[in-house]
Protein backbone atom coordinates (compact mmCIF):
# COMPACT_ATOMS: atom_id res chain seq x y z
CA UNK A 1 0.00 0.00 0.00
CA UNK A 2 1.06 3.40 -0.86
CA UNK A 3 -1.21 5.72 0.48
CA UNK A 4 1.12 8.50 2.10
CA UNK A 5 -0.32 12.03 1.33
CA UNK A 6 -4.06 12.39 2.63
CA UNK A 7 -2.57 13.70 6.31
CA UNK A 8 -3.02 17.35 4.82
CA UNK A 9 -6.79 18.24 6.16
CA UNK A 10 -7.40 15.61 8.11
CA UNK A 11 -8.41 15.50 11.65
CA UNK A 12 -4.25 14.95 12.85
CA UNK A 13 -5.17 11.35 14.75
CA UNK A 14 -6.59 10.20 11.46
CA UNK A 15 -3.60 11.72 9.38
CA UNK A 16 -1.07 10.30 12.11
CA UNK A 17 -3.27 7.28 11.49
CA UNK A 18 -2.79 7.14 7.68
CA UNK A 19 0.77 7.95 7.66
CA UNK A 20 1.60 5.24 10.14
CA UNK A 21 -0.14 2.84 7.64
CA UNK A 22 1.58 4.00 4.72
CA UNK A 23 5.17 3.66 6.34
CA UNK A 24 4.92 0.77 8.04
CA UNK A 25 3.33 -0.82 4.57
CA UNK A 26 6.26 0.18 3.10
CA UNK A 27 8.48 -1.40 5.42
CA UNK A 28 6.93 -4.45 5.20
CA UNK A 29 6.35 -4.20 8.96
CA UNK A 30 4.34 -7.41 10.29
CA UNK A 31 0.83 -7.32 10.74
CA UNK A 32 -0.58 -4.47 8.74
CA UNK A 33 -3.66 -6.20 8.42
CA UNK A 34 -5.48 -3.35 10.27
CA UNK A 35 -4.87 -1.20 7.56
CA UNK A 36 -7.71 -1.72 5.56
CA UNK A 37 -9.85 -0.32 8.01
CA UNK A 38 -8.33 3.26 8.81
CA UNK A 39 -8.24 2.91 4.91
CA UNK A 40 -11.62 2.84 4.35
CA UNK A 41 -12.04 5.36 7.09
CA UNK A 42 -9.44 7.98 5.39
CA UNK A 43 -10.87 6.75 2.23
CA UNK A 44 -14.91 8.18 3.60
CA UNK A 45 -12.97 12.02 3.50
CA UNK A 46 -12.70 11.80 0.05
CA UNK A 47 -9.44 11.59 -0.29
CA UNK A 48 -7.52 9.82 -3.17
CA UNK A 49 -4.22 7.51 -2.38
CA UNK A 50 -0.72 8.24 -4.15
CA UNK A 51 2.43 9.85 -3.06
CA UNK A 52 0.49 12.86 -2.48
CA UNK A 53 2.05 14.95 0.13
CA UNK A 54 1.25 18.57 -1.20
CA UNK A 55 -0.86 20.03 1.90
CA UNK A 56 1.58 18.35 4.62
CA UNK A 57 3.00 21.27 6.42
CA UNK A 58 6.81 21.41 8.29
CA UNK A 59 7.50 23.82 10.83
CA UNK A 60 10.85 24.40 12.60
CA UNK A 61 10.63 24.37 16.13
CA UNK A 62 13.88 25.53 17.95
CA UNK A 63 14.83 23.72 20.63
CA UNK A 64 18.06 24.77 22.40
CA UNK A 65 21.77 25.91 21.67
CA UNK A 66 22.33 24.65 18.15
CA UNK A 67 19.60 22.17 17.48
CA UNK A 68 16.21 22.81 15.70
CA UNK A 69 13.21 20.07 15.35
CA UNK A 70 11.20 19.92 12.39
CA UNK A 71 7.76 18.54 12.97
CA UNK A 72 6.10 17.05 9.70
CA UNK A 73 2.50 15.77 10.50
CA UNK A 74 3.59 13.73 7.00
CA UNK A 75 7.11 11.72 8.11
CA UNK A 76 9.07 11.01 11.78
CA UNK A 77 10.80 13.99 12.92
CA UNK A 78 13.60 15.90 12.03
CA UNK A 79 16.50 17.22 14.05
CA UNK A 80 18.79 19.61 12.84
CA UNK A 81 21.84 21.36 13.71
CA UNK A 82 23.55 24.49 12.53
CA UNK A 83 26.88 26.50 13.31
CA UNK A 84 30.01 27.79 11.16
CA UNK A 85 30.70 24.82 9.73
CA UNK A 86 27.32 23.82 7.90
CA UNK A 87 24.55 21.69 8.48
CA UNK A 88 23.80 18.55 10.34
CA UNK A 89 20.76 16.67 9.84
CA UNK A 90 19.07 13.36 11.64
CA UNK A 91 17.13 11.98 9.54
CA UNK A 92 14.99 12.82 6.02
CA UNK A 93 11.08 11.90 6.58
CA UNK A 94 9.66 10.72 3.22
CA UNK A 95 11.36 11.72 -0.38
CA UNK A 96 8.37 13.53 -1.11
CA UNK A 97 9.05 16.40 1.75
CA UNK A 98 12.36 17.34 0.87
CA UNK A 99 11.86 20.58 -0.99
CA UNK A 100 9.72 21.71 2.18
CA UNK A 101 12.24 20.45 4.85
CA UNK A 102 15.27 21.81 2.61
CA UNK A 103 13.34 25.05 2.81
CA UNK A 104 12.96 25.25 6.26
CA UNK A 105 16.47 24.14 6.92
CA UNK A 106 17.91 27.46 4.08
CA UNK A 107 15.82 30.07 6.84
CA UNK A 108 18.26 28.44 9.70
CA UNK A 109 21.49 28.25 7.47
CA UNK A 110 22.51 28.63 3.54
CA UNK A 111 25.65 26.64 4.39
CA UNK A 112 25.84 23.00 2.98
CA UNK A 113 24.48 19.97 4.38
CA UNK A 114 27.37 18.14 5.62
CA UNK A 115 25.73 15.23 8.03
CA UNK A 116 23.27 13.03 7.80
CA UNK A 117 22.71 11.04 10.59
CA UNK A 118 19.90 7.97 10.33
CA UNK A 119 18.69 6.40 13.65
CA UNK A 120 16.82 3.50 11.78
CA UNK A 121 16.18 2.16 8.31
CA UNK A 122 12.76 2.96 8.43
CA UNK A 123 10.98 5.23 5.03
CA UNK A 124 9.80 8.02 6.87
CA UNK A 125 13.49 8.47 8.67
CA UNK A 126 15.56 7.80 5.63
CA UNK A 127 13.06 8.72 2.89
CA UNK A 128 14.95 11.70 1.90
CA UNK A 129 18.24 10.71 2.24
CA UNK A 130 19.09 10.71 -1.11
CA UNK A 131 17.67 14.10 -1.86
CA UNK A 132 19.03 16.41 0.85
CA UNK A 133 22.68 14.07 0.67
CA UNK A 134 23.14 14.92 -2.39
CA UNK A 135 22.62 18.84 -2.58
CA UNK A 136 25.64 18.71 0.57
CA UNK A 137 28.73 18.04 0.45
CA UNK A 138 31.88 16.15 2.74
CA UNK A 139 34.20 18.40 4.34
CA UNK A 140 37.78 17.57 2.53
CA UNK A 141 40.24 17.48 4.57
CA UNK A 142 42.30 14.83 7.32
CA UNK A 143 41.16 11.45 5.47
CA UNK A 144 39.02 12.77 3.19
CA UNK A 145 41.06 14.23 -0.24
CA UNK A 146 40.09 16.04 -2.73
CA UNK A 147 38.57 13.83 -4.32
CA UNK A 148 35.86 13.42 -1.94
CA UNK A 149 32.99 11.73 -3.22
CA UNK A 150 29.59 14.17 -4.07
CA UNK A 151 26.86 14.88 -1.42
CA UNK A 152 27.15 15.10 2.28
CA UNK A 153 28.13 12.03 4.82
CA UNK A 154 25.19 9.60 5.70
CA UNK A 155 26.44 7.64 9.00
CA UNK A 156 24.28 4.75 10.56
CA UNK A 157 24.83 1.65 12.18
CA UNK A 158 26.00 -1.15 9.94
CA UNK A 159 22.59 -2.83 10.19
CA UNK A 160 20.76 -0.02 8.58
CA UNK A 161 22.76 0.06 5.61
CA UNK A 162 22.61 -4.17 5.64
CA UNK A 163 18.84 -3.51 5.37
CA UNK A 164 18.75 -0.79 2.77
CA UNK A 165 21.23 -2.68 0.34
CA UNK A 166 20.95 -6.13 -0.97
CA UNK A 167 23.84 -8.47 -2.09
CA UNK A 168 24.71 -7.98 -5.82
CA UNK A 169 22.17 -9.15 -8.35
CA UNK A 170 19.27 -8.86 -6.29
CA UNK A 171 16.80 -5.54 -5.87
CA UNK A 172 18.02 -3.23 -3.23
CA UNK A 173 14.91 -1.72 -0.83
CA UNK A 174 16.39 2.13 -1.69
CA UNK A 175 18.52 3.29 -4.39
CA UNK A 176 22.01 3.99 -3.77
CA UNK A 177 22.64 7.35 -2.98
CA UNK A 178 20.45 7.01 0.07
CA UNK A 179 22.71 4.67 1.66
CA UNK A 180 24.55 4.99 4.76
CA UNK A 181 28.29 6.13 3.42
CA UNK A 182 29.79 6.02 6.65
CA UNK A 183 29.12 3.07 8.95
CA UNK A 184 29.72 2.08 12.81
CA UNK A 185 29.36 -1.64 14.61
CA UNK A 186 30.85 -0.17 17.48
CA UNK A 187 29.40 0.93 20.51
CA UNK A 188 29.08 4.51 19.42
CA UNK A 189 30.30 6.59 17.29
CA UNK A 190 31.78 10.31 17.68
CA UNK A 191 31.17 13.43 15.02
CA UNK A 192 32.78 16.52 16.20
CA UNK A 193 30.79 19.44 14.69
CA UNK A 194 29.98 23.21 14.74
CA UNK A 195 32.18 23.35 18.04
CA UNK A 196 29.87 20.74 19.82
CA UNK A 197 30.53 16.85 20.60
CA UNK A 198 27.93 14.97 18.70
CA UNK A 199 27.53 11.52 19.43
CA UNK A 200 25.67 8.04 18.10
CA UNK A 201 25.19 5.61 20.10
CA UNK A 202 23.99 2.36 19.10
CA UNK A 203 20.53 1.10 20.62
CA UNK A 204 20.67 -2.74 20.15
CA UNK A 205 17.78 -4.60 19.41
CA UNK A 206 15.03 -2.05 20.35
CA UNK A 207 12.68 -0.42 17.84
CA UNK A 208 15.47 -2.56 15.29
CA UNK A 209 18.51 -3.82 15.29
CA UNK A 210 19.65 -0.78 13.87
CA UNK A 211 18.63 2.46 16.06
CA UNK A 212 20.97 5.08 16.52
CA UNK A 213 20.15 7.81 19.45
CA UNK A 214 22.22 11.00 18.46
CA UNK A 215 23.20 13.24 21.52
CA UNK A 216 24.22 16.90 21.01
CA UNK A 217 26.21 17.28 24.42
CA UNK A 218 27.40 20.71 24.41
CA UNK A 219 23.56 21.96 23.22
CA UNK A 220 22.42 19.29 25.56
CA UNK A 221 19.79 17.82 23.25
CA UNK A 222 19.05 14.19 22.27
CA UNK A 223 17.60 12.64 18.99
CA UNK A 224 15.93 9.68 19.57
CA UNK A 225 14.45 8.20 16.81
CA UNK A 226 11.53 5.92 17.00
CA UNK A 227 12.75 3.89 20.39
CA UNK A 228 10.65 6.76 21.84
CA UNK A 229 7.83 8.18 20.31
CA UNK A 230 4.72 10.12 22.23
CA UNK A 231 2.19 8.82 19.26
CA UNK A 232 1.58 5.22 20.33
CA UNK A 233 2.41 2.67 22.28
CA UNK A 234 6.16 1.72 21.80
CA UNK A 235 6.73 0.40 18.41
CA UNK A 236 8.50 -3.57 17.94
CA UNK A 237 9.49 -4.21 14.32
CA UNK A 238 9.99 -7.60 15.53
CA UNK A 239 11.07 -8.51 11.42
CA UNK A 240 13.64 -6.02 11.44
CA UNK A 241 15.07 -7.53 14.97
CA UNK A 242 13.69 -4.67 17.55
CA UNK A 243 12.86 -6.41 21.45
CA UNK A 244 10.20 -4.97 23.92
CA UNK A 245 12.97 -5.01 26.52
CA UNK A 246 15.54 -3.30 23.86
CA UNK A 247 13.73 -0.76 24.01
CA UNK A 248 13.07 -0.30 27.76
CA UNK A 249 17.12 -0.67 27.92
CA UNK A 250 17.34 2.39 25.58
CA UNK A 251 14.29 4.35 27.71
CA UNK A 252 16.88 3.96 30.60
CA UNK A 253 19.72 4.85 28.80
CA UNK A 254 17.81 8.08 27.41
CA UNK A 255 16.59 8.77 31.13
CA UNK A 256 20.36 8.88 32.18
CA UNK A 257 21.57 10.97 29.96
CA UNK A 258 18.64 13.39 30.77
CA UNK A 259 18.90 15.80 33.50
CA UNK A 260 16.35 18.13 34.51
CA UNK A 261 16.34 22.02 35.31
CA UNK A 262 16.62 22.28 39.09
CA UNK A 263 12.57 22.60 39.79
CA UNK A 264 11.59 23.30 36.25
CA UNK A 265 10.88 22.46 33.06
CA UNK A 266 13.73 22.08 30.88
CA UNK A 267 17.13 20.55 30.49
CA UNK A 268 18.01 18.42 28.44
CA UNK A 269 15.69 17.82 25.31
CA UNK A 270 14.61 14.54 24.12
CA UNK A 271 13.04 14.98 20.49
CA UNK A 272 11.24 11.95 19.80
CA UNK A 273 10.86 10.54 16.71
CA UNK A 274 7.28 11.24 16.01
CA UNK A 275 5.10 13.62 18.57
CA UNK A 276 6.42 16.55 20.75
CA UNK A 277 9.27 17.57 22.20
CA UNK A 278 9.85 16.82 25.63
CA UNK A 279 11.92 17.01 28.79
CA UNK A 280 13.02 14.15 31.58
CA UNK A 281 9.83 14.24 33.03
CA UNK A 282 8.57 12.90 29.90
CA UNK A 283 10.55 10.79 29.16
CA UNK A 284 10.39 8.90 33.20
CA UNK A 285 6.59 8.83 32.46
CA UNK A 286 6.38 6.66 29.61
CA UNK A 287 9.51 4.42 30.56
CA UNK A 288 7.43 4.02 33.38
CA UNK A 289 4.36 2.91 31.60
CA UNK A 290 6.19 0.74 28.78
CA UNK A 291 7.88 -0.84 31.72
CA UNK A 292 4.25 -1.52 33.84
CA UNK A 293 2.83 -3.25 30.66
CA UNK A 294 5.70 -5.48 30.03
CA UNK A 295 5.72 -6.64 33.91
CA UNK A 296 2.47 -7.41 33.59
CA UNK A 297 2.18 -9.40 30.47
CA UNK A 298 5.52 -11.23 31.43
CA UNK A 299 3.76 -11.81 34.75
CA UNK A 300 0.89 -13.20 32.65
CA UNK A 301 3.67 -15.18 30.54
CA UNK A 302 5.01 -16.93 33.28
CA UNK A 303 1.65 -18.30 34.34
CA UNK A 304 1.33 -19.72 31.53
CA UNK A 305 -1.49 -17.47 29.69
CA UNK A 306 -2.16 -18.08 25.90
CA UNK A 307 -2.11 -14.87 23.99
CA UNK A 308 -6.29 -14.73 23.69
CA UNK A 309 -5.95 -14.65 27.77
CA UNK A 310 -3.15 -12.18 27.96
CA UNK A 311 -5.55 -9.81 25.68
CA UNK A 312 -8.70 -10.62 27.29
CA UNK A 313 -6.83 -9.18 30.84
CA UNK A 314 -6.44 -6.30 29.35
CA UNK A 315 -2.78 -5.18 30.54
CA UNK A 316 -2.92 -1.85 28.87
CA UNK A 317 -6.07 -0.84 30.32
CA UNK A 318 -5.48 2.40 32.03
CA UNK A 319 -3.30 3.96 29.39
CA UNK A 320 -5.38 2.88 26.50
CA UNK A 321 -6.70 6.38 26.84
CA UNK A 322 -3.67 8.01 25.83
CA UNK A 323 -1.47 5.55 23.72
CA UNK A 324 -4.02 3.22 22.70
CA UNK A 325 -5.71 2.43 19.04
CA UNK A 326 -8.27 0.13 18.21
CA UNK A 327 -8.03 0.36 14.18
CA UNK A 328 -5.55 1.69 12.24
CA UNK A 329 -1.40 0.68 11.66
CA UNK A 330 -0.13 -0.24 15.34
CA UNK A 331 -3.18 -0.77 17.54
CA UNK A 332 -2.97 -1.59 21.03
CA UNK A 333 -3.71 -5.94 20.19
CA UNK A 334 -0.66 -5.45 17.95
CA UNK A 335 1.39 -4.47 21.08
CA UNK A 336 0.24 -6.33 23.17
CA UNK A 337 0.99 -9.74 20.67
CA UNK A 338 4.14 -8.22 19.78
CA UNK A 339 5.20 -7.72 23.93
CA UNK A 340 3.64 -11.56 24.27
CA UNK A 341 5.43 -13.30 21.06
CA UNK A 342 8.72 -11.77 22.46
CA UNK A 343 8.47 -12.67 26.04
CA UNK A 344 7.18 -16.23 25.32
CA UNK A 345 10.07 -16.67 22.85
CA UNK A 346 12.30 -15.54 25.86
CA UNK A 347 11.05 -17.75 28.45
ZN1 LIG B 1 10.49 3.57 12.75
Amino acid sequence: MTTIGRAGRLPVSLGTLTMLISVLAAAGVAGVGAAPQAGREAGQTGRAGGQNLDNVEVHVLPVQGNVYMLVGDGGGNVTIQVGPDGVLLVDTSFAQLSNKILAEIRKLSDKPIRYIINTHVHPDHVGGNENLAKIGNTIAGGNVGGDAPPGATIIAHENVLNRMSAPTGTQAPFPVGAWPTDTYFTKQKEVYFNNEAVIVVHQPAAHTDGDSIVFFRRSDVVSAGDVFITTSYPIIDQQRGGTINGIIKSLNYLLDLAIPKEKQEGGTYIIPGHGRLCDEADLLEYRDMVTIIRDRIEDLVKKGRTLEQVRAARPTLDYDGRYGATSGFWTTDMFIDAVYKDLSARK
